[in-house]
C-alpha cells in the first residue's frame, strides 16, 4: 500500500499527542481556568502535543520538513523556566523519563518550514486546533491535526478527535481517530481504544458523506465554528434561510467539523470570513479538506475555488471555506454569491 509508512507514522504519533492533550487537560483545565481567562493549559498541550509528534515524524522521516503552528521562541526565554519544566515533564511522561530539555525544543522547532510548492515533501501540524474547546472543557471538540503535503498537495491527513464519540462505541466516547490517504478513502478507528493491527481495515470504518441532494430536506444540517470570531454566524444565518435549512447549526470547535461532515454528521461545513483581511492557515485545513474529499465530499473556498495549499503557510489565495457532500455544493456556492455574504 502507498504511504504504509507515514499512514502508521502519523496514526501513532496523532494517538500519542491525543494522550498528552488529555493528560494536560485532567491536570491543569480546572472551571478557574476559564474564569481567570487563563490560556496556559493549552500553551502547556500546544508545546508538549507539538513535540511528540515531531519526534515520531524526525525518527521516521528525518529530512521531512515541518509545518507547524508552535516554535519554541518563548520557551527558550530563561523566564519562561517553570512553563518550560511543565512542558518537558508532559513529554517525559510520554516518551521516556531519558527525554531532556533539549530534545523537546529542538523538536517543537522542527515546525518551523515554510511549505509551499518547492517542498518535494512536508507535513504539516496543528497540535491543538481549537483551543478554545480545550480550554472549555466539559467534552467540548478540540482536535490534533497532521496532513502530509507533496509539492503543495495534500495526499495523506490524520486527525485525532478526543471528544467526539466513536459510532458504535455503547455510549462511551473514546474519540474518534481519522485517516485519509489520497485515493484510498477514509478509515475511522476509536481514539483512545487499542490500535487495530497494521493494514486492518473493516467496511463498517470507512467514513462517508451522506447523500442529501436537497438542503431543504428537514435532515439537512450545517455546522460552523462556536466562536463567532473565526466565522461570521450571522451570515451563515442567513445564507441557511435562504437555502431552506431548518436544522439548528452544529457549532463545535476545531477541525472536528471536517469529520463530522465527513461521516455524514452533518452535510455542510460553513466558515464564512468575518475579516477581509484574514487568511487561513494551512494546519487548519489540510488534513480536514482531504478527510472530507476521500470520504466524497467537496471543498472549496467561499468563492468555489479550490483550496491552494501551494503557498506556504497560509491559503494565500483562499477565503472561508465551503466543505459539503458534494451533491449540495454547488448550490451553497451559488447561495454564497447571491446573498453577496463574501468580505
Ligand atoms: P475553529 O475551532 O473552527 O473556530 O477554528 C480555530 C482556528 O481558527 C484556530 O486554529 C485559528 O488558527 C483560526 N482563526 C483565528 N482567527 C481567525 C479568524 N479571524 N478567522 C478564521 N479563523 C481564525
Ligand atoms: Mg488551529
Amino acid at each position: 500500500m502507498p504511504y504504509d509508512l507515514e499512514s502508521q507514522t502519523a496514526l501513532a504519533a496523532v494517538r500519542q499527542a491525543a494522550a498528552v492533550c488529555q493528560a494536560v487537560q485532567q491536570r491543569l483545565v480546572r472551571p478557574e481556568t476559564l474564569a481567570k481567562k487563563d490560556k496556559s493549559p493549552v500553551t502547556v498541550a500546544d508545546f508538549a502535543s507539538q513535540a511528540v509528534v515531531c519526534a515520531a515524524l524526525e525518527k521516521a522521516f528525518p529530512d521531512d520538513p515541518v509545518v507547524g503552528e508552535e516554535d519554541a521562541h518563548e520557551l527558550r526565554q530563561s523566564d519562561q523556566a517553570a512553563l518550560r519544566n511543565i512542558v518537558v515533564d508532559h513529554v517525559r511522561n510520554d516518551l521516556g523519563a531519558h527525554i531532556d530539555d533539549d530534545q523537546v525544543l529542538g523538536w517543537i522547532d522542527r515546525g518551523g518550514a515554510s511549505g509551499g510548492a518547492s517542498a518535494e515533501r512536508c507535513w504539516t501540524l496543528d497540535p491543538i486546533d481549537g483551543t478554545k474547546g480545550f480550554l472549555r472543557g466539559r467534552g467540548d471538540q478540540y482536535a490534533i491535526a497532521l496532513a502530509l503535503l507533496e509539492r503543495g498537495q495534500v495526499v495523506l491527513g490524520v486527525l485525532g478527535c478526543p471528544n467526539l464519540p466513536f459510532p458504535n462505541a455503547n455510549g462511551q466516547t473514546i474519540g474518534t481517530l481519522m485517516i485519509a490517504v489520497r485515493g484510498q478513502g477514509v478509515q475511522m478507528q476509536p481514539l483512545l481504544a487499542q490500535a487495530p493491527p497494521p493494514g486492518v481495515v473493516r467496511a463498517e470504518l470507512q467514513a462517508h458523506v451522506d447523500q442529501l441532494s436537497d438542503p431543504a430536506d428537514p435532515a439537512a444540517r450545517f455546522c460552523e465554528s462556536v466562536e463567532s470570531g473565526h466565522s461570521d454566524q450571522s451570515a451563515s444565518a442567513t445564507l441557511a434561510a435562504l437555502l431552506g435549512i431548518t436544522h439548528e447549526p452544529l457549532r463545535m470547535d476545531s477541525q472536528a467539523k471536517y469529520a463530522a461532515v465527513a461521516r455524514g454528521d452533518a452535510s455542510i461545513y460553513l466558515r464564512l470570513p468575518v475579516s477581509a483581511k484574514y487568511r487561513e492557515k494551512i494546519w487548519d485545513h489540510a488534513a480536514g479538506a482531504i478527510i472530507v474529499a476521500e470520504a466524497g465530499g467537496r471543498v472549496t473556498d467561499v468563492h468555489g475555488q479550490p483550496l491552494d495549499f501551494s503557498i506556504g503557510r497560509t491559503l494565500a489565495n483562499n477565503q472561508g471555506i465551503i466543505a459539503t457532500n458534494s451533491a449540495l455544493h454547488h448550490r451553497v456556492v451559488a447561495a454564497v454569491a447571491a446573498a453577496a455574504l463574501k468580505k
